[in-house]
């Protein structure tokens, strides 16, 4: 996001640049402000992404606030792994933490000023009477009978409010501005109701708790942010933010500045479908690899960049759009593709036996770590006469246009030689157990014969005698992509083959592979080594992403 030319840039940035050319902000502060309701999900590491780079962008701060002021649905279970992820996405707060709750004193403060002016009054009207009172998108809404009560009466109601002497709905304090505007949220909106809830950080102080669109804008006038990012549907909660803003006579007024929010094509986002994939057990926990929760994303093996990537791509708009998923693969992939080995992991082992290959011996051959990236160097790979193929690579009666091991045919053995099928054992079922072939040594890897001789497959392999065996886990969408997310009653199609599990065999330095070292295994794909169920010298890895994509991007 940094120094890019202006025609890229994006309109947050636009708004924001215009906005200190002509002398209306001098800085930019941003918030990240959730609730610490649920686990975030990839949409907020869009959010995350974006509030955390302007503010870099700009030299300017950037804060993570809780915004606790709901005391019925917060759970604060949820903050420390909250404050993980917004740290692993680099979104550096420093010790820039802060609770909405913290600000319950200055906000009552703010209530009795706008009480004070006259433009806020204590109503004793139930919810739905509110409701009904308010009227509809075609019909003004009707005054509140006590809308006129004097501001001396207002005080004391809200005090005693305050006071704890009225159970929970007998009250509310409206913010007294306009019952015939076309925008619904200014016919006198409601500022703060009576809870009598304790609260996780004020406890039982406090029985009246302030409503959303009272609170967020003085949340980010206490914190001095300048810019409030935040997602569409509050486009018409605007001119109720300004007003807050106004007639609290905030000095240094923030602006909202909405954009629109992340979704995915047949991926499930919301906080609420996740939690229920979670409950019903049909995943593994709010990390499971094939979630979009962040602590999902970082277990699988994406990485902090690859989402910046992705963000970036996908764009920061006004209009709602629908990102692919073969966006952010796109994005991994060449985020890994420079930066990891490139090793050889067989996932459906198939013995090969080289006939002509004394038993007993084993020999050192070089392999290159990663042709496009020199400074991972070289590493030694074994080859001995027992080799694990992958067993898609065998066809005792090829089809059209297979290239690999069939009786008869020659294939390169990648970073190794050349060798001829000779045939195969086959179980009493009539299962392949074990291909046979022979080897020229002429042909080694890096010699003339290899270079001249051409074969027209090259698979690869691992050492039957000294590879490690390791779990291999391969995932697919979550969601039957055919069916779409949801069915008629709202439930998820669920893709009964989103999980398989390979006992594969990896080479012998990946046992030592730490929790999320990730690697490319030549033809397979890229993995990450999972960080909750591997276990020292026992890896697990988790697929990334396959190599290969049809999904274009035009960048
Ligand atoms: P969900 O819709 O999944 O329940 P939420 O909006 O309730 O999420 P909050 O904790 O209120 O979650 O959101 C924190 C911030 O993240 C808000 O500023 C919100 O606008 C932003 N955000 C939430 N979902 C998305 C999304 N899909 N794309 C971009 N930003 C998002
Ligand atoms: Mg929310």
């Amino acid at each position: 996001m940094e120094n890019r030319e202006n025609t890229q840039r994006n309109f947050i940035e636009r708004e924001i640049d215009k906005d200190l050319r002509e002398g209306r902000y001098k800085e930019v502060h941003t918030r990240f402000p959730p609730e610490p309701n649920g686990y975030l999900h990839i949409g907020h590491a869009k959010s995350i992404i974006l509030n955390s780079g302007i503010a870099k962008q700009y030299g300017g701060l950037f804060n993570l606030r809780f915004d606790d002021t709901n005391p019925t649905k917060e759970k604060y279970e949820f903050v420390e792994s909250i404050k993980e992820d917004v740290k692993w996405l680099e979104a550096d707060y420093g010790d820039r933490l802060f609770f909405a709750s913290s600000y319950f004193d200055k906000m009552y403060e703010y209530a009795l000023l706008l009480i004070k002016k006259g433009s806020a009054y204590v109503s004793e009207l139930s919810a739905d009477e509110i409701r009904e009172y308010r009227g509809t998108l075609t019909e003004p809404g009707r005054d509140d009978p006590m809308r006129n009560r004097s501001i001396e009466e207002n005080l004391r109601l809200f005090e005693a409010m305050k006071n704890g002497e009225f159970e929970d709905g007998k009250y509310v304090l409206r913010g007294k501005i306009d019952m015939s505007s076309p925008n619904i949220n200014m016919r006198d909106p409601v500022l703060y109701r009576i809870a009598h809830i304790p609260h996780h950080n004020t406890g039982d102080k406090w029985c009246i708790y302030p409503m959303y669109d009272f609170a967020h804008p003085l949340e980010d006038a206490i914190e001095g942010i300048t810019h409030s990012l935040c997602t569409l549907e509050f486009e018409d909660h605007r001119p109720l933010y300004d007003w807050v803003i106004r007639e609290c006579e905030i000095e240094y007024p923030p602006r909202q500045i909405e954009f629109a929010k992340l979704y995915l094509n047949n991926v499930v986002t919301g906080k609420r479908y996740i939690k229920k994939l979670v409950e019903d057990g049909i995943v593994d926990g709010w990390d499971d690899p094939r979630l979009v929760s962040i602590a999902g994303l970082r277990r699988r093996g994406y990485t902090p960049s690859s989402l910046r990537m992705f963000v970036e791509l996908s764009g920061i708009s006004k209009s709602q759009a629908t990102s692919e998923m073969g966006l952010l693969e796109y994005c991994i992939r060449e985020d890994l593709k420079p930066k990891v080995k490139r090793l050889m992991a067989v996932l459906h082992p198939l013995k090969l036996i080289i006939d002509n290959y004394p038993e007993g011996q084993t020999e050192e051959l070089k392999a290159v770590n990663n042709p496009d990236n020199e400074e991972l160097g070289e590493r030694t790979v074994t080859f001995s006469r027992e080799l694990w193929i992958e067993r898609e690579d065998f066809m005792e009666e090829p089809v059209k246009k297979y290239f690999r091991l069939f009786p008869g045919n020659e294939v390169r053995l990648m970073n190794a030689y050349f060798v001829k099928c000779t045939g195969c054992d086959k179980d009493e079922n009539g299962v392949v157990t074990a291909v046979h072939c022979t080897y020229d040594p002429l042909t080694k890897q890096g010699t003339d014969m290899e270079i001249t001789r051409k074969v027209k497959g090259t698979i690869h392999w691992v050492n039957a005698l000294d590879c490690a065996g390791a779990k291999i886990r391969l995932y697919e969408n979550i969601v039957d992509e055919e069916k779409g997310v949801y069915d008629e009653e709202g439930n998820i199609n669920l893709n009964p083959s989103s999980l398989e599990i390979c006992s594969g065999y990896v080479e012998k330095e990946l046992a030592g592979a730490e929790a999320y070292d990730s690697f490319q295994f030549v033809r397979n794909g890229f993995f990450c080594t999972d960080p909750k169920d591997s276990e020292s010298g026992k890896p697990v890895f988790n697929r990334i992403v396959s190599l290969k994509s049809s999904f274009k991007v035009t960048v």
